[in-house]
């Protein structure tokens, strides 16, 4: 079979020639970690401060790529000699190359600067200096890792990265799998995919036994054992996972085992599955829908990202089928909730998958993701029903580098949950004091204190692990450039249901020994993508080889940017004492009507949403008084436009010349109904009536920046300052 590059899959080169690819884990095991990982070593720094060593590691990996393609055959002649390269038309053509350059790094200029602390908006900030490293080299040898005969080195450090990031999630990295794609969107269709394909498996199996009278028994959701074939439709497709895609191979285990030989049972079960009507890669979803009367319902929170609906669109679930669960007031999925939709779910619904996402894009709020295992132990226990438990990590998977180590495989339920929750808030010790002066003449220091270790936060970061398939961005909170997704599995041999070739049936013991290092010769035939940078992986092994997903390394950057969400929030809080402050300093005469900001919850992760509201003097206080929403979304809307520039008009004003970043976000109704959101709008004051109409404007930043604390250090709090120029843009609002 040939892939859509023309590259054929399956063989691997390689190891035809004898070569086995090297695997750096075990060809430099006298490199010495060094005794520190200084995060400020990790990035350029907003000033390119670390410029010196990045260009000479820059140099050092092109000039080293030279010598590679000069001693390739040295002594063949020389293509492009020295007066074919001063030849005019080279001269001529290599000005004109260098002039559209300087065209594009000119446009460049208008560029935002992500990289910068006064750029709290997006998901996106500084790349580390492996990542960049690694992505360089990459794209100079340019391997595509479809298939190790065109990328013999990096399609072992995808495995490998794999195996880093499912260690991280606290996956067996031996029994998992893991690899990178081309970001959160796609790993999420992936794992939807997986879990889909193994869902549907039995009912192969199913049918086999009948037309051949086999008395095999499977394990149902609630544990115990049944002949498959007295098993209805709705428990079938309600399988525990592991046990979905482990009927296939149990059979024919039992099969051989009952003293058929391999070979013969093989053949013949490769035909079946070939012509069964549940063949879902062959016959369709619909077809088997049809077939069955099943309809499948996926169940996220109403904070899903929208490639949850893509996913819903693709697999032709259609996107009715997703069931957006309301949150709560900290925009966690509210689970009880979930538990009444399961029950309410009609005869003929099944659970394709339960998501719940650990870091939400709009709020970076943490879904219990505990409680969904809780809840998935109960309905197979009451209900003999299980399903399929994705995380999307994409934004916050990463927190799992806290854990680095230590993690617990199995979150308990009850007061061994709090111990172990209460352990780690106590390890992790993640709190800050820092002082600021309200004073508008002589200093007036106050101390604030903020601190982050939620037990609830906690556990379900733990509970990751018991999840079936995790997404994670390592273009996000990894710090690496894009595109780099990765999906991961919690038992690797789940994703036989969709490679090109049946593992499951030729070889009894395939599946996840093929993944285990150096068995795999690409991974074309496993994943939904083709041909794919192993650039990527090349940027992700080098930054977690140098920056460990543990909390001396990486975790490092997630500590300062969760202490940094923590700040803005403490900040925005304290606002109202601040006021007279900020309008001292303002030089403007008299002081601006009142107003302050409003965290729309206390933030999980490192993002923080807020709301710019009028207020109202009352003897000298400032008081919530009546204000209508609209004036409440204007204001806020005011601060956002002076704190950003769209893309659409950045050529009118150069980033440069914009001090600080902002993004927003607009809740509607749709999305979040005015009861899940009745907390906030009372600390608004807004009526659910007036919600309902208008929708609420919502400031969004993101504290992914890995340089505040050392900023802070060094002389300059850029959030304090933040704080300042959005009551500076607010006031001017208020005064208009
Ligand atoms: C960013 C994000 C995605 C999508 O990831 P891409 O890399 O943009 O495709 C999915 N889910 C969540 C929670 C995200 O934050």
């Amino acid at each position: 079979m040939k892939d859509a590059s023309g590259v054929a899959c399956g063989g691997t080169g390689a190891e035809r020639e004898g070569m086995k690819p090297t695997n750096p884990d075990t060809t430099a095991p006298h490199l010495v970690a060094p005794a520190a990982y200084p995060l400020t070593a990790w990035f350029l720094g907003p000033h390119a401060e670390n410029a010196v060593p990045w260009r000479e590691l820059l140099e050092h990996l092109f000039t080293d790529y030279v010598h590679w393609r000069r001693n390739y055959f040295p002594s063949d002649p020389w293509i492009v000699g020295r007066v074919t390269r001063r030849s005019e038309e080279h001269e001529a053509w290599y000005d004109w190359l260098t002039s559209h350059l300087d065209v594009i790094l000119g446009e460049l200029k208008y560029h935002f600067p992500l990289h910068s602390p006064r750029y709290n908006a997006h998901m996106t900030s500084e790349l580390s200096l492996p990542g960049v490293l690694g992505w360089f080299a990459g794209l100079l040898y340019n391997p595509n890792n479809v298939t190790n005969e065109v990328a013999p080195i990096t399609v072992q450090l995808e495995l490998e990265v794999g195996r880093m990031i499912s260690a991280m999630l606290g996956y067996n990295p031996r029994t998992s799998f893991a690899h990178i794609c081309s970001g959160g969107t796609l790993a999420n269709l992936e794992a939807l995919w997986v879990a889909r394909a193994v869902q549907f498996a039995p009912f192969a199996a199913r049918e086999y036994c009948r037309a051949h009278n086999i008395a095999y028994r499977i394990r149902t959701a609630n544990g115990r054992e049944r002949p498959i074939t007295e098993v209805d439709d709705r428990t079938l497709v309600a399988l525990r996972p592991h046990e979905a895609a482990a009927v296939l191979r149990n059979l024919v285990a039992s099969l051989t085992g009952s003293g058929r030989p391999l070979d013969v049972v093989s053949a013949e079960l490769t035909a079946a599955m070939a012509t069964s009507p549940y063949n879902l890669a062959r016959k369709g979803l619909g077809a088997i829908l049809a077939r069955t009367g099943l309809r499948p319902v996926v169940f996220v929170s109403a904070s899903a990202h929208y490639s949850m609906a893509k996913a819903c669109n693709v697999l032709g679930y259609g996107e009715d089928a997703l069931r957006l669960v309301p949150v709560n007031h900290r925009f966690q999925m509210d689970v009880d909730a979930l538990r009444g939709m399961i029950a309410a779910l009609a005869p003929e619904e099944y659970i394709a998958a339960v998501v719940g996402i650990v870091g939400t894009t709009e709020e970076g709020a943490v879904d219990p993701i505990h409680e969904l295992r809780f809840l998935r132990d109960e309905l197979e226990r009451t209900e003999d029903r299980s399903f399929w438990l994705h995380v999307d990590g994409a934004w916050g998977g990463y927190l799992r580098a806290l854990f680095g180590g230590l993690a617990v495989p199995h979150v308990p339920h009850g007061a061994g949950l709090e111990r172990v929750c209460e352990e780690y808030a106590k390890a992790l010790d993640l709190r800050e004091k820092f002082e600021v002066d309200v004073s508008t003449g002589h200093p007036d220091l106050r101390t604030l204190e903020v601190h982050w270790g939620d037990h609830g936060t906690i556990a379900a970061l733990l509970a990751v692990a018991d999840g079936d398939s995790t997404t994670v961005d390592p273009h996000k909170m990894g710090y690496v450039p894009y595109p780099a997704g990765v999906v991961a599995f919690r038992h690797g041999a789940v994703t036989e249901f969709v490679t090109q070739r049946a593992q499951y049936i030729s070889d009894e013991k395939g599946g996840i020994g093929s993944f285990e290092s150096g068995k795999i010769a690409g991974f074309g035939p496993y994943i939904l993508e083709g041909s794919k940078p192993g650039a990527a992986a090349l940027a992700c092994w080098l930054a977690h080889r140098t920056i460990p997903l543990t909390v001396d390394g990486h975790g490092k950057i997630v500590r300062t940017t969760l202490l940094s969400a923590r700040r803005l929030w403490r900040l925005l809080t304290y606002h109202q004492h601040l006021f007279d402050r900020f309008e001292a300093e303002r030089d403007v005469p008299g002081k601006s009507r009142p107003f302050t900001f409003i965290p729309i919850a206390e933030p999980e992760t490192n993002l923080v949403c807020f709301v710019a509201r009028p207020m109202v003097w009352d003897e000298g206080k400032m008081e919530a008084g009546a204000v209508p929403l609209a004036e409440i979304n204007r204001l806020s809307r005011a601060v956002y436009d002076s704190a950003s520039i769209p893309g659409s008009r950045s050529h009118q004003k150069p980033s440069a010349v914009q001090p600080f970043f902002v993004s927003r976000t607009q809740f509607e109704e749709r999305q979040y109904t005015a009861e899940s959101l009745a907390e906030l709008l009372e600390r608004l004051g807004v009526s659910p009536e007036e919600y309902r109409k208008e929708g609420l404007f919502v400031l969004r930043s993101t504290t992914m920046n890995p340089w505040h604390g050392e900023a802070e250090r060094a002389g300059i709090d850029y959030l304090f300052e933040f704080v300042r120029f959005l009551h500076t843009v607010a006031a001017e609002a208020m005064d208009s």
